[in-house]
Parts: C-alpha cells; sequence; structure tokens
C-alpha cells in the first residue's frame, strides 16, 4: 500500500497581501499545478491523492470558524474526513497509522494538525472522534484503551514533553532498538486518557512545553519536529482466550523545510540548523531510497534510517508496517516559488513509498 499524499493551499497572509502577491497555485480534482506567472507553458503539474483548496471561498463567522462559501473550499472538518477519519479506521482494525505534516514554516502545517481555535486541526477532531466510537462499543468482551505519549525532536534531542522541564533527563531521551520490535524511545511516559478532556489537558501541557526558539520567519517552534503518540489497544475475550490489537498512531507536525538562509540563521544557530537539517534531511534521504527502491533503481541500498532520530522513531511509518499518510501545506504566493517547487517535488517522492502494513495482533491465554 501507498503512502497517501495530500497537499493544502492556504489563503494570503497579510505579509503576502502587502507584497502584493500574486496567486501561484491552482488545484482541479487531484491536480496541484504550480503557476509560472510569466510563462503558462512552464506550470508544472503534479498528481496527489488529494489536492484541498482552502486559498479562499470561505467566510469567517462571529467565531472565527471558516465558513465554506462555495464548494471548492475545503474547511477543517473535509480535511479531517478525507485524511483524519481513514487513520481512525485502520487504528480500529488493527495497524499502526502515520500521519506526517510537511512544508515550509508558515505554510499551513500546525493548522491542519492542530488547528488554531474554532478551525480545530486533524488531531483534535480525530481525538474527539476516539472516544466517540468507543462509546458506540457494546461489546462486554471487548475492551478499548487510549494512551498518548508527546515527543519533541530539537536539535537532535529527543525530549519528552509530558515531563516537566526540571524532570527531564541531561541530554534528552535515547532511542534504542529491540530485536524484534524496531527502535524505540526509552523512557518515554505514556498517560492512559478515559476521554476527549484528559487528552485535550495533556496536549495542552505539552505544547506549553515546547521548545521556544524564534527564528525571524516564526517567533513559534518552527525549528522542532513535534510528534503526538496515540497507542489504542482492543483486548477481546473469546473463550478462555484473550486477543490483543494494538494501534500506534504517530501525528508528526514537522519543523519548517525551508532553507536555512531564508530564516535567517546567525552564527550562534548554525549547530542548530545543520542538526535540524538532518532530521529533515535524513527524512527526505530515505524518502528518496524508498522511492528509488520501488522504481527498482539501487535496489540493494541500505534506507539511513539510522542517521537521525527523527527516521528511528519513523522507521516503521516509512517503508514498514504502517499505514501512512502526508499532508503538505503550500503557501499560494508566487514569492514562495521556490519553497512550494521543493515541497511538491517532495511530495512527488513521498507517493511513491511502499508499506507493508499488517494487522498487529497477538493471542494470550
Ligand atoms: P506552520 O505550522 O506550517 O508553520 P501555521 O499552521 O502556523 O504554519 O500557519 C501559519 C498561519 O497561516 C497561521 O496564522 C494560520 O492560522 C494560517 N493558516 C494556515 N493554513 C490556513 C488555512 N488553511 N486557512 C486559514 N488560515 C490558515
Ligand atoms: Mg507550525
Amino acid at each position: 500500500m501507498s503512502v497517501v499524499v495530500a497537499v493544502r493551499v492556504r489563503p494570503f497572509n497579510t505579509r503576502e497581501i502587502g507584497l502584493n502577491s500574486q496567486l501561484c497555485i491552482d488545484m482541479d480534482g487531484t491536480r496541484t499545478s504550480l503557476l509560472d506567472l510569466n510563462d503558462p507553458k512552464k506550470n508544472k503539474d503534479f498528481f496527489f491523492d488529494y489536492s484541498f483548496w482552502s486559498h479562499d471561498g470561505f467566510e469567517l463567522n462571529e467565531e472565527g470558524l471558516a465558513i465554506p462559501v462555495s464548494d471548492r473550499y475545503a474547511d477543517q472538518r473535509a480535511v479531517y474526513n478525507q485524511v483524519g477519519q481513514q487513520i481512525l479506521d485502520n487504528a480500529w482494525l488493527g495497524y499502526h497509522c502515520c500521519l506526517f505534516a510537511y512544508g515550509q514554516t508558515g505554510a499551513g502545517k500546525s493548522y491542519s494538525m492542530v488547528g488554531y481555535g474554532a478551525n480545530k486541526g486533524i488531531v483534535p477532531i480525530a481525538c474527539q472522534e476516539i472516544f466517540e466510537r468507543i462509546k458506540l462499543n457494546d461489546n462486554p468482551h471487548l475492551e478499548q484503551e487510549v494512551s498518548c505519549s508527546m515527543l519533541e525532536i530539537y536539535n537532535e534531542t529527543v525530549q519528552d514533553l509530558l515531563i516537566p522541564v526540571t524532570k527531564r533527563p541531561t541530554g534528552g531521551l535515547k532511542i534504542r532498538q529491540h530485536q524484534s520490535l524496531g527502535f524505540y524511545v526509552d523512557g518515554m511516559s505514556k498517560h492512559p486518557v478515559e476521554s476527549y478532556n484528559d487528552i485535550e489537558k495533556i496536549m495542552d501541557t505539552g505544547t506549553q512545553n515546547r521548545t521556544v526558539a524564534s527564528t525571524q520567519m516564526n517567533a513559534c517552534s518552527s525549528r522542532a519536529h513535534t510528534i503526538i503518540i496515540i497507542q489504542f489497544k482492543q483486548t477481546e475475550e473469546k473463550g478462555d482466550r484473550k486477543y490483543e490489537k494494538l494501534s500506534i498512531i504517530n501525528l508528526v507536525d514537522l519543523a519548517g523545510s525551508e532553507k536555512v538562509a531564508k530564516t535567517g540563521a546567525t552564527d550562534k544557530r548554525l549547530k542548530e540548523a545543520t542538526n535540524i537539517n538532518l532530521s529533515l534531511t535524513t527524512l527526505g534521504k530515505v524518502i528518496q531510497a524508498l522511492a528509488d527502491k520501488e522504481m527498482g533503481k539501487n535496489k540493494n541500498q541500505v534506507i539511513p534510517y539510522r542517521e537521525s532520530c527523527l527516521t528511528k522513531i519513523l522507521c516503521n511509518a516509512l517503508g514498514g508496517n504502517s499505514k501512512t499518510l502526508m499532508i503538505c501545506a503550500v503557501s499560494p504566493s508566487n514569492d514562495n516559488y521556490e519553497e512550494t517547487l521543493s515541497t511538491l517535488r517532495y511530495a512527488d517522492q513521498a507517493k511513491k513509498i511502499k508499506n507493508k502494513a499488517t494487522v498487529n495482533e497477538s493471542a494470550t491465554d
């Protein structure tokens, strides 16, 4: 099964309006085109599983919620219905799942993943739905348990966002390798949750604990990768045996993909920039290597999962046992043409990756 890839384009921001930016994205069905405003012959067409037009065709209500006024506009619900819902469907069947958000800083990764204000994103909507679905379970022999964890990778250091800063080990958590289970983060805290309110509270804590490193482009932690991990365990008693199905859902808001120069990184940030590039560059290398393999090129090359924290943790999500989706956020503005082209090319590689997801079920006496 291939990695499912979606692209989403946002409205102009105030900076782009100030620059009198021109729209350089068009979408129609599964086609996304990057327009060359000087020469239409140089327009570039890409095809993805989903293309979400969120550039215009909406009005904000008094709560700031975007209400579609055109059929073309994809609101948060529409994105959830097409991208988020299938994660839960697969989790219920016992598959591991992963959703990445990729794109340059300010393109709309966090808007799609977490959302802002009334415009809740895929993560909160999915969490709400998990508990709604659990409520519908009327099988007295089936137990369904949810727990969550939250990690940040910053400067190639893995921190547990749900452990208070003062109690964290210096140097962060170590990634270890288990013979059959693969890579895991040693000492990561797991928090059982029984309602949407529980999970919301935990995620708020995690978000507040994030490393805040300001760059010229974005005052928030655009240089860090944030991973929300939801473990969904179903235990069913059949006669005197118990069957356990486990699904691990990784929800990943990646660091901004822009080239470092554009963010104005100075010398003291150089180490940081290099390291952050390591996780993101390695993700790119892994995607490239897997895509090559699928195309019959360099069949025997080793996939460089080990070269960064991010690719170790998400090893399963890439070419392994996982149903994986990627949502690529792009700016609508010709001012960001080069970054958007690089995002669309990245997305084009990602869609070639094939995973081999299997149901994670085991029986115990
Ligand atoms: P990123 O996480 O990629 O750095 P954000 O998601 O924080 O970017 O988005 C940057 C800004 O653009 C935010 O103010 C956000 O509200 C706005 N934005 C992003 N995507 C959309 C969208 N689809 N509709 C409306 N506003 C959006
Ligand atoms: Mg963000």
